[in-house]
């Protein structure tokens, strides 16, 4: 059975054009003001069809990431299928972004198959859940997970659910 360790040790040279082994956070990466205030700043790390939900629940455009308020937020959504050959660079994102933001992201698993592979979960290649990979704050389930709860999730995180 693979480990964490394993995972995390899988070459994954050949996934340069990907662009998620670019140390450029600021500058590659394509972060979504949430709220519009600078308050969140969420990444979409995009590896199936959950992206386009995500998409779909993203209220505006994604841009640059600029200089943090050191009250704002970073979070990284993984949605979408990760595969053990894939599964170390997810987590360099990860590990990049806690080194370069001088936060640790809040980090959220979008849709079933970033939670537990999904349909795809009793592929060789599948890792079962990127909880194998980092913590996870929260779980969004569904296949396709409905961008609402995405967005309602968020709020919950941030604290902006109504009383
Ligand atoms: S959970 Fe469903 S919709 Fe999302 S990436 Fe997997 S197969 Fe696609």
């Amino acid at each position: 059975m693979r480990t964490h360790r394993d995972l995390r040790e899988f070459p994954y040279n050949g996934l340069v054009s990907f662009g998620l082994d670019n140390e450029d956070y600021r500058g590659v990466m394509r972060w979504v003001d949430w709220y519009g205030d600078g308050s969140l700043y969420v990444l979409d790390v995009g590896l199936a069809c959950c992206t386009l939900e995500f998409d779909a629940a993203a209220p505006t455009a994604a841009g640059r990431l600029p200089s943090l308020d050191e009250r704002a937020r970073v979070a990284i959504v993984i949605s979408g299928t990760v595969t053990d050959r894939l599964a170390p660079a997810v987590a360099a994102v990860i590990d990049g972004c806690e080194q370069q933001t001088g936060r640790r992201p809040v980090v959220i698993s979008f849709g079933a198959c970033a939670s537990s592979g999904g349909p795809y979960w009793d592929s060789y290649a599948v890792t079962k859940g990127v909880d194998q990979l980092v913590a996870v704050d929260a779980y969004v389930p569904g296949c396709p997970p409905p961008p609402e709860a995405l967005a309602a999730v968020l709020d919950q995180l941030m604290g902006r659910v109504a009383s």
